[in-house]
């Protein structure tokens, strides 16, 4: 056929194989190769049936993503889906590995599927701003049913091959032989022809589809119009033709291939990708890590441990004393406890994942851990006198993290002997859940420790970014920037529930006055008061936090913070105590009180995080501009579709930038740092294209 596309004769059998590597996605070559194998079916007479596969691990993971970015490319997709069914003869896929996206589209078009049993199968389209636009959403609904369509489309639920032939998705698991058994499928089918396009769309319960669909529209907060099209082009599988809604689903899927979310949302995919990989020297070699110790149980400790268990890794856990060691453990039993109560794993599972947890407060345990993690208090002299103690117990060659917030990791290093060793591992909270990890690099921290820190986050299913050595690394230096700038808006007219209010309407899943609550306002007050020393006197202060603490509001936890909060409830406005702080500091400045709205507020909000990171750039503590983007969408809620700060000033243009930058310059006075938008277009274009 082609390079991407071969065909193989098993006697009256035509075996196409998709053998495009890495993964199979349904590039141009790949449609094409397949159009042709289709032709090779049907003009030869003594061919029977076909048998689609993929070659190498995967069935077809998707389309190829890159070409969303350009003009399109004859076949599409669905031409070759319709070519599928136009064929007289029957043909069964073959899935195996990953049958996702348009991979499963085509499988879809197939006369029936066989399945290897761990074979993973779904539609993850609305993840890119798109639907399936290759029939998926109407052949989906006559094998399954609306409901699951809704959810496995519009939810962008995947599933194994058991649950698939439970709904019909998939009509036969294979057993040892998956390229056998499809021959021996398609052989049963020979001269039948069983497309999907003919069958009826099992009729179910309005009221059923109703509470899927609301239930998918609903999650994450707002309605994206992905999953709104997706229900749509669902809904119409049951009342229209399948050549009418056929057409329909393409008008949508053209649509929102051209919208901003989309193209924000592929920014985010190759900015995870981009992340994930480092150069690095070929002599720098992954240490095997099995075996982790962990010090400290407090919140970080256990979540980390908690992600390490599930991965499979057995976790020394290690605290100061007995009393703390427990409450520790407590962490760690309720955690699996509710899960196992909720049917997430079997007690059983629960069990065995506790049997590789080893408790202790006796330092000589840490001898045979491959890493250590130290999530000890945020205090440096802390830190030191834990490194030291590492040092003494830990192997040689052991790799040496700490999860510090804003440390010097450099410092940290200096305090062991094996400085190569030492890197921060930044995790967030909670660490079992939160997807990013910061991987610190210090000055001296050697390139084997840190590909085994890249190796560590794909093991422990987590999106890795490297960041250098600066306080606060990323996502917090950003996540600060962020919030002071918020706290010059209070200052400046607005209250902090218009200001939440905005940027929760801009797509944060918090506001930042409810994220400081939640956190606790107590954390930032000492580290102020530990910074006013070195604060220059011409940077502009807003002193309302402090003032807060002094009247102990601390924040949710106390029951009062920027919000008041009965029975666990917040407040729907500041209080009038709040308010009045808010104002003292307006006079106090001489600033004039005036109302924000809620574009300036956003504006404002994101420009601050920009000029950050055009900051952390020029500094070279981020390495690619993208690289941003994935921490703050991954560790502090920026909306994901929206494609991170830097996406977004890099879609709003130069011209917008330098406005930005003179209000900024203007608001925050002579100690401004101005970005260069130059660099972080350069950086971002490098990055993604
Ligand atoms: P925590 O107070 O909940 O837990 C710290 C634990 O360390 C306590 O259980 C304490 O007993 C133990 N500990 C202290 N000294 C010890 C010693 N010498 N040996 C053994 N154990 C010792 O703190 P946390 O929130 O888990 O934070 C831990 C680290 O993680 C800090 O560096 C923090 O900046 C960082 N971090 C915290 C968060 C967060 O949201 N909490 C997020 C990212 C990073």
């Amino acid at each position: 056929m082609n390079g991407c596309v071969r065909t193989e004769i098993e006697d009256d059998i035509l075996i196409i194989v998709i053998d495009h590597p890495p993964v199979n996605a349904c590039s141009t070559p790949v449609r094409r190769g397949l159009l042709d194998a289709i032709g090779q079916l049907a003009g030869a007479p003594e061919l029977r049936a076909g048998v689609l596969i993929g070659a190498g691990r995967q069935f077809v993971v998707g389309a190829d993503i890159k070409e969303f970015d350009r003009p399109p490319q004859s076949p599409a997709l669905f031409e070759v889906a319709n070519a599928f069914e136009s064929c007289a003869k029957p043909i069964v896929a073959a899935l195996h590995g990953a049958a996702l996206g348009g991979g499963l589209e085509l499988g879809l078009a197939c006369d029936a599927r066989v399945a290897e049993a761990d074979c993973l199968l779904g539609l993850p389209e609305v993840g890119l701003g798109l639907i399936p636009g290759a029939g998926g959403t109407q052949r989906l609904p006559r094998l399954v049913g609306p409901v699951h369509a809704i959810r496995i489309i519009g939810g962008s639920e995947r599933l194994r091959a058991a649950q698939a032939v439970e709904i019909g998705l998939v009509d036969k698991l294979a057993g040892t032989s998956l390229r056998a058994d499809a021959i021996e499928y398609a052989r049963a089918l020979e001269g039948r022809k069983r497309c999907t396009r003919d069958r009826q769309v099992p009729v179910e319960k309005a009221a059923d589809i109703e509470a899927a669909a609301r239930s998918v529209r609903r999650a994450g907060g707002k309605e994206r119009p992905a999953v709104l099209a997706a229900v749509e082009a669902i809904g119409l599988s049951m009342h229209l033709p399948f050549e009418d809604a056929l057409a329909r689903e393409r008008t949508l899927f053209l649509q929102l291939r051209h919208s901003d979310e989309a193209a924000a949302l592929r920014h985010q995919f190759f900015a995870e990708r981009n992340a994930s990989k480092l150069s690095l020297p070929p002599q720098a070699r992954v240490r095997p890590v099995s075996i982790v110790a962990i010090i400290g149980a407090g919140t970080m400790g256990a979540g980390i441990s908690i992600s390490a268990l599930d991965a499979g890794l057995k976790v020394i856990l290690l605290e100061q004393d007995d009393a703390a060691l427990e409450r520790g453990l407590g962490r760690l039993r309720d955690h699996y406890a509710n899960r196992t109560a909720s049917g997430k794993i079997s007690a059983e599972l629960a069990e065995r994942v506790l049997d590789r947890l080893e408790p202790t407060t006796d330092w000589s345990r840490i001898a045979p851990a491959d890493l250590i993690i130290e999530a000890v208090f945020e205090d440096m002299d802390a830190k030191r006198a834990v490194f030291a103690l590492i040092d003494r117990h830990a192997r040689p060659g052991a790799v040496l993290a700490s999860n510090t917030s804003y440390l010097d990791v450099d410092v940290i290093a200096r305090t062991t002997s094996r400085p190569g060793d030492v890197l921060g591992l930044h995790f967030f909270s909670p660490a079992h859940v939160m997807k990013l990890v910061e991987i610190v690099r210090g000055a001296e921290t050697a390139p084997s420790v840190l590909a085994t820190a890249m190796q560590l986050a794909r093991a422990l299913d987590k999106q890795a970014v490297v960041t250098g050595n600066a306080f606060g690394f990323i996502g917090n230096r950003i996540y600060n920037a962020y919030r002071r700038h918020c706290e010059f808006m209070l200052e400046d007219g607005a209250w902090p529930e218009e200001i939440d209010a905005a940027l929760e309407d801009f797509g944060f899943a918090m506001g930042p006055f409810a994220v400081a609550d939640l956190s606790g306002l107590d954390i930032a007050w000492r580290m102020r008061r530990a910074q006013a020393a070195r604060r220059h006197p011409d940077e502009r202060y807003v002193p309302i936090l402090d003032r807060l603490c002094e009247q102990g509001r601390f924040g949710r936890k106390a029951g009062r913070g920027y919000y008041t909060y009965e029975d666990g409830k917040r407040s729907q406005a500041s209080d009038q105590t709040v308010r009045a702080t808010i104002e003292a500091a307006s006079a106090e400045r001489g600033i004039e009180r005036r109302a924000l709205n809620a574009e300036e507020i956003q504006r404002r909000a994101l420009a601050a995080m920009a000029n950050e990171a055009a900051c952390l750039l020029a500094e070279g503590v981020a390495a690619r501009a993208s690289d941003v983007d994935v921490v703050l969408v991954r560790g502090y809620g920026f909306p994901r579709w929206r494609g991170g700060p830097i996406f977004e000033a890099w879609r709003l243009g130069a011209t917008a930038w330098e406005q930005s930058m003179d209000e900024l310059a203007s608001i925050e006075g002579p100690r401004f740092v101005r970005g260069d938008f130059s660099v972080l277009f350069d950086k971002t274009e490098q990055a993604t294209h």
